[in-house]
């Protein structure tokens, strides 16, 4: 037959610099990667190094640990080691963890210069360091810890000031010929946060990580950082995310990894098409896309199941996917690539779509 055709994408990636976070390139070059941050003590190195597990296993591609004290600092050589994914140091405040966390052979760092005392006579020791390990520098300028000068200059957090302020701080380590540089600049106002990555991205070519700080728990937060990062990500800006939740950080990679495979960023795996009810559903909608949800987590090849409520509609939509379902009767009429393959009590839908999909799953072949 004929070769797919590639996916449809909304906007041009912005062109930046390239660098590199352990494994993972970070830039236009590369594909937009997904972050989270461990919410363990980092001194407990089991517990860090578990839970580094559990996003791996979930699909972060970068991991962050924070390290607000000595012994977070000495457990960095171990966890840095030990995690199948690059591990970035969450700096603020010390200087000193900087050059510990650069030692331990994190992939990289992230400084809140806002909150780095005395951080100006120590960029170029920093940069030296950083250099000579190969340590790219996440410049994350914060709204809730903005430089105080910027406050007093700006009045608040606004798109202007966050980016002043994370521009003049590229600056400095720019002027002792350092440009492994990434920048972020937060605010927990998606609609702040927006202009100022736009603003950004037209001020400097340094890859950008998105984020909406302090977003809220699941629901908003998930809400807010899907908007702001579809606005900015459909003008190609942003080259790594991170949904922050007051939830836990798993959940932050699945949403991350959604928005991207809704962006057409990253390829689609598993993709539940299931109509909202209505009037003339024939069958527990909600339910039946919940228990076709949970019994196919997980599945790494890429499948469209459509679960429909009725034979209105129905067909048709499971006919777009590469499996459905359109109940009526108390009957689901199972669709394999357009045709009905089978009519199944309604007891039985959920456990045929399982089977089917496992069985279009082996077809596939390892992806
Ligand atoms: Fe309503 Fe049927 Fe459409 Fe579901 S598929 S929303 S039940 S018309």
């Amino acid at each position: 037959g004929l070769p797919a055709a590639p996916p449809p994408v909304l906007g041009k990636r912005r062109v930046t610099r390239q660098l590199r976070v352990g494994a993972v390139g970070v830039g236009s070059d590369f594909p937009v990667s997904v972050q989270s941050m461990t919410t363990t003590v980092t001194a407990d190195v089991n517990a860090t190094l578990q839970q580094i597990a559990e996003l791996t296993a979930t699909g972060c591609d970068i991991v962050r640990v924070a390290c607000p004290s000595q012994d977070d600092a000495d457990a960095l050589p171990q966890i840095a080691r030990k995690s199948k994914i690059p591990v970035i140091a969450d700096i603020h405040f010390q200087p000193k963890y900087v050059f510990a966390a650069i030692e331990a052979g994190c992939a990289a760092v992230r400084v809140n210069p806002g909150n780095i005392k005395k951080f100006d006579d120590k960029v170029k020791e920093i940069a030296r360091a950083a250099k000579d390990h190969g340590t790219p520098i996440r410049i994350g300028v914060n709204a809730g810890s903005l430089d105080a000068r910027l406050m007093a200059k700006h009045g608040k957090a606004t798109p202007e000031a966050l980016v002043e302020s994370a521009l003049w701080e590229a600056e400095l380590f720019a002027e002792h010929d350092f440009h492994d540089l990434k920048i972020s600049v937060k605010h927990n106002d998606p609609v702040v946060m927006v202009r100022a990555y736009e603003l950004l991205a037209e001020s400097c070519d340094y890859p950008l990580h998105l984020g909406v700080t302090e977003a809220g728990p699941a629901f908003q937060g998930t809400v807010k950082s899907s908007v702001a990062f579809g606005a900015l990500l459909r003008q190609g800006i942003g080259d790594t995310i991170r949904v922050s939740l007051s939830a836990p950080p798993t959940e932050e990679v699945k949403v991350g990894t959604q928005i991207l495979q809704s962006l057409n960023l990253r390829p689609r795996k598993l993709e539940i098409v299931s109509c909202p009810s209505c009037g003339r559903a024939q069958v527990d909608v909600y339910k039946l896309a919940d228990q076709v949800t949970a019994g196919l987590e997980g599945m790494e090849v890429p499948l469209r199941v459509a679960v429909m409520g009725c034979v209105v509609n129905g067909p048709g939509e499971a006919r777009e996917a590469d499996l459905g379902v359109a109940s009526g009767n108390g009957k689901g009429q199972i669709f394999v690539k357009g045709k009905v393959i089978k009519t199944v009590p309604e007891s039985k839908i959920v456990e045929t779509l399982i089977e089917e999909a496992m069985r279009l799953a082996e077809e596939a072949g390892p992806q």
